[in-house]
């Protein structure tokens, strides 16, 4: 099926996660603004330098930055192929701006799948949390620890864990999301688009009820 969903939750809430699942088995585009802010921090591009000095703090990258970003992004998308928003809009006017853009590529959302999560998961999860550098799979240094120490199991490249997954960026983080993210669950559901799904169980199970949830749309 094609949809364009947008998942939304605090970090560590397993958007990366049912994103890589739902991009695999349903073929939606994966847009993810951490992904790409990341890339260009690696590239040491000039978006890259400028978004670090809020990404390392926990803060959000100014809204103009991140609606210009994405706007590239769906521009570039073919008119048949769905996509998948993970970790955008994270304010109300970003949402605002992904309406407009909507609107001007005559596209909608089909539903915005809330991922809910408490604090103490959320901790446990990202404190742990490895990433590789190489190919962006998602470890779990309990739930899901790679084979070989420090190496992916996919493709064998190093596993490191990311700045601002260290505990005192954490709880800002999740500050942040308190404030200005979580005003867009009201935002939504107004809309009548909004499904909440139970994000404390396995990655599987969360996946289940977002199947189930596409399925009676
Ligand atoms: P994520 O990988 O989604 O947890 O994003 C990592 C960091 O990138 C966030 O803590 C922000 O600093 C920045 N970021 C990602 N997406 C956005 C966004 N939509 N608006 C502002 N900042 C963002």
């Amino acid at each position: 099926m094609t949809a364009n969903l947008v998942l939304l939750g605090p970090p560590g809430a397993g958007k990366g996660t049912q994103a890589e699942i739902l991009r695999e088995r349903l073929g939606l585009e994966h847009l993810s603004t951490g992904d790409i802010l990341r890339a260009e921090m690696k590239a040491g591009s000039e978006l890259g330098k400028k978004a670090k000095e809020y990404v390392e703090k926990g803060e959000l990258v100014p809204d103009e930055v991140i609606i210009g970003m994405i706007r590239e992004k769906l521009l570039a998308l073919p008119k048949e192929k769905g996509f998948l928003l993970d970790g955008f809009p994270r304010t109300v006017a970003q949402a605002e701006a992904l309406d407009e853009l909507l609107k001007e590529i005559g596209r909608e959302l089909t539903a915005v799948i809330y991922l809910k999560v408490s604090w103490e998961v959320v901790r446990m999860r990202l404190t742990g949390r490895l990433i590789c550098r190489n190919c962006g799979a998602i470890y779990h240094r309990v739930n899901k620890p790679p084979k070989n120490d420090m190496r992916c199991d996919i493709c064998g490249g190093e596993l490191y864990q990311r700045e601002d997954d260290k505990e005192e960026v954490i709880k800002q983080r999740f500050e942040v999301y308190n404030q200005q993210t979580a005003p867009l669950v009201d935002f939504y559901r107004q809309k009548g688009i909004l499904f909440e799904v139970n994000s404390e169980v396995s990655a599987e199970e969360t996946f289940k009820q977002i199947e189930n949830i596409l399925n009676s749309l």
